[in-house]
């Protein structure tokens, strides 16, 4: 079995090199990741400068190169490029959580989609901590998804994305299947100026869980436990809108040339 990792958080972080070590264990292991930080890229990708793919060492018996490019970039390059295709990808293990919306703008979630746009199965990995972040059970869970994943597929460009309470495996209170919640971000554009007078702007705040309802990943992780969400690309939503009618009613009639 061929196993691509990826991540977000770039070629020396942590949780990377944790989550390759320990999908060893199930196959070949490749690694294709950022140079620097690319948390909340989302799912962009570059067309307009040229990429590299740079050895780098990450110990043994682990294929490593680290790109200029984003986590989407790093699957298309493992997928489609002239390396050997994988027959998974897992992108993590992310430090901090991709709950609710962040699933938008996480590029460790838009790097296993990318994967799915490709048909090849894809795990986004991440432990809900920024700071003294606790893998162990993040390393432990996760060959055990690959190979559940590869047992039981899921189809139409579908992927896991699991997410990790931020404590000892001992204290993890089991793991469930959830939906997406909502959390919102509070005072998200901070405003400061610059040596020399001039404003800046950063954003920054913190979330405020807007729908953590039992049922969400919000909530399993707020009861210490693992959540698994499936999340695909198709973002059409199954709602009514009576607006169409009326759009469509008041349609100006059709202007097309005179009849002959
Ligand atoms: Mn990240």
């Amino acid at each position: 079995m061929r196993i691509l990792v990826t991540n977000d958080d770039g070629i020396h972080a942590r949780g990377l090199v944790l989550v390759a070590q320990s999908l060893r264990t199930l196959g070949d292991v490749m690694v294709i990741a950022p140079e620097s930080q690319q948390s909340a890229v989302g799912h962009g990708i570059t067309l307009h400068k040229p990429l590299r793919l740079d050895p780098v060492d990450l110990g043994p018996d682990i294929e490593a190169y680290s790109t200029n490019g984003t986590p989407a970039d790093c699957v298309i390059l493992g997928t489609l490029g002239d390396l050997p295709c994988p027959d998974i990808v897992v992108s993590g293990i992310n430090a901090g959580a991709n709950l609710g919306e962040e699933v938008l703008y996480s590029g460790t979630v838009s790097a296993a989609l990318e994967a799915a746009l490709h048909d090849v199965p894809g795990i986004a990995i991440s432990v809900c901590a920024y700071e003294d972040v606790i893998y162990d059970a993040a390393v432990e869970l996760a060959p055990r998804v690959v190979e559940t994943l590869l047992g039981n597929p899921l189809g139409c460009g579908t992927i896991v994305n699991v997410n990790v309470p931020n404590v000892p495996p001992s204290e993890i209170g089991g793991m469930e299947m959830t939906r997406l919640g909502r959390r919102k971000y509070d005072d998200i554009v901070i405003r400061r100026e610059d040596p020399r007078g001039r404003p800046y702007y950063w954003f920054s705040g913190g979330p405020t869980e807007a729908d953590r309802a039992p049922g969400t990943d919000i909530h399993a992780i707020m009861q210490n436990r693992i959540s698994l969400t499936l999340v695909h690309f198709d973002l059409t939503s199954q709602q009514r809108w009576e607006g169409f009618e009326a759009l469509a009613a008041a349609q100006p009639p059709k202007t097309g040339p005179a009849p002959a």
